[in-house]
C-alpha cells in the first residue's frame, strides 16, 4: 500500500553519479521525488530554488565538501530548516559524529541498504512535517486563520531592524471593528466569530505586496505592518480595507452609525532613528485609532508624530 502522506522532494548532493542513480532507484518507488546536484555549490543553488523537503548530502566531494555545504545551507534562512542526512561510509564514526555537529539530523551509510534508507528518510520527513505544523500553529490565530499577536511581535521586530538599515519608513495600521460588542451581544457569539473571520480575510486580501503583514492583534483588533511605506500610502491601504469590507455588506443592525459592519483605523509611519523603538510606532497608531473612535468611528486617522509625545 502506498503511503501518500510520505510523498516529498529529496535533493541528493553527491559527486558520484552512480550513488545518485542508486538512491533514485531506492527512493522513487517509495513515492518520493528526487532531484540532484553533483557538487556543493550547485546543491545550494538547487536547494534555494527548489526548497526540497530533505537533503541527502555526500561528505566526500572535491572542492566544497559535505560539511562546508551543510554549514552554508544552515547559515541561510531560506534553507536552514531543511533536514540534512549525510551519506557516509559504514564504519566512518568520526565523520558521522562531525555530521551531527555541523547540523545534520542523521546519516545513511554506504553501501546502501534500501529498507534502511527509506525508513530513515521517511522518519525525518514526518518529523519535519510535524515541526512545520507546530510552527504554523504557534504563529496562526486559530479562529481567523491569519497570523496572531505573537507573530506580529516577531515580524514587527524584524521589519523595524530592516527599516533601521534601509532608513525607509515603516507603517502600521491599527484596525478595530466598530461596535463589535453590540454585534456579539445582538447576533450571538457564533455570528461574532464568523464576522471576525470575514473581516480578517478581507483585511488580508487588501494588502498587495508579499512583504505586507496582516494579523489579529487581539479581540476585534487587527494590525497591518507595511514596510517601506509612507503615511500617504498606508492611508490608501486603510481606505482599501474599509472599501473591501463595505463591499461585503455585513449587516449590523445593532450599530448606531449605519446598517453594516464598519472599521476604525489608526495609521502611523516612522523611519527608525536612534532612541526610537517599535513600541513607539504601536503607540502612535494606537493613539490615532483611539482618535478615530473618539471622532465617531468608521474613519481613518493619521498620527502626527510631531505632536508626540
Ligand atoms: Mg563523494
Amino acid at each position: 500500500m502506498q503511503n501518500y502522506q510520505n510523498d516529498g522532494v529529496i535533493l541528493v548532493i553527491d559527486d558520484d553519479q552512480n550513488n545518485i542513480r542508486v538512491i533514485i532507484d531506492i527512493l522513487k518507488p517509495a513515492g518520493l521525488t528526487i532531484i540532484s546536484a553533483r557538487n556543493g555549490q550547485m546543491g545550494i543553488k538547487r536547494a534555494l530554488f527548489a526548497l526540497p523537503d530533505l537533503i541527502l548530502l555526500d561528505i566526500m566531494m572535491p572542492q566544497m565538501d559535505g560539511f562546508e555545504t551543510c554549514h552554508l545551507l544552515k547559515a541561510n534562512p531560506t534553507t536552514q530548516a531543511i533536514p540534512i542526512l549525510f551519506i557516509t561510509a559504514l564504519n566512518d564514526e568520526e565523520n558521522k559524529v562531525k555530521g551531527f555537529e555541523v547540523g545534520g539530523v542523521d546519516y545513511i551509510t554506504k553501501p546502501f541498504s534500501a529498507r534502511e534508507m527509506v525508513a530513515r528518510v521517511k522518519t525525518h520527513l514526518n518529523l519535519k512535517r510535524k515541526q512545520d505544523l507546530l510552527e504554523r500553529l504557534v504563529a496562526i490565530d486559530g479562529l481567523t486563520e491569519i497570523p496572531n499577536r505573537r507573530q506580529f511581535d516577531t515580524v514587527l521586530e524584524k521589519e523595524w531592524k530592516r527599516a533601521q538599515q534601509t532608513q525607509k519608513p515603516l507603517a502600521l495600521i491599527m484596525i478595530d471593528i466598530d461596535y463589535f460588542k453590540q454585534f456579539n451581544d445582538g447576533y450571538g457569539h457564533p455570528a461574532g466569530d464568523e464576522c471576525l473571520r470575514k473581516v480578517a480575510q478581507t483585511l488580508a486580501k487588501s494588502v498587495q505586496r508579499c512583504s505586507d503583514f496582516v494579523g489579529r492583534y487581539g479581540g476585534e483588533e487587527f494590525v497591518a505592518i507595511l514596510p517601506e511605506t509612507s503615511t500617504d500610502l498606508a492611508l490608501k491601504v486603510a481606505k482599501r480595507m474599509q472599501d473591501n469590507l463595505a463591499d461585503l455588506r455585513l449587516h449590523h443592525v445593532f450599530s448606531p452609525i449605519g446598517d453594516y459592519v464598519t472599521l476604525s483605523c489608526g495609521v502611523a509611519a516612522l523611519t527608525p532613528i536612534p532612541e526610537t523603538y517599535p513600541q513607539d510606532l504601536i503607540k502612535l497608531a494606537d493613539r490615532a485609532l483611539y482618535q478615530a473612535k473618539a471622532n465617531g468611528r468608521n474613519q481613518i486617522v493619521i498620527s502626527n508624530p510631531f505632536n508626540w509625545p
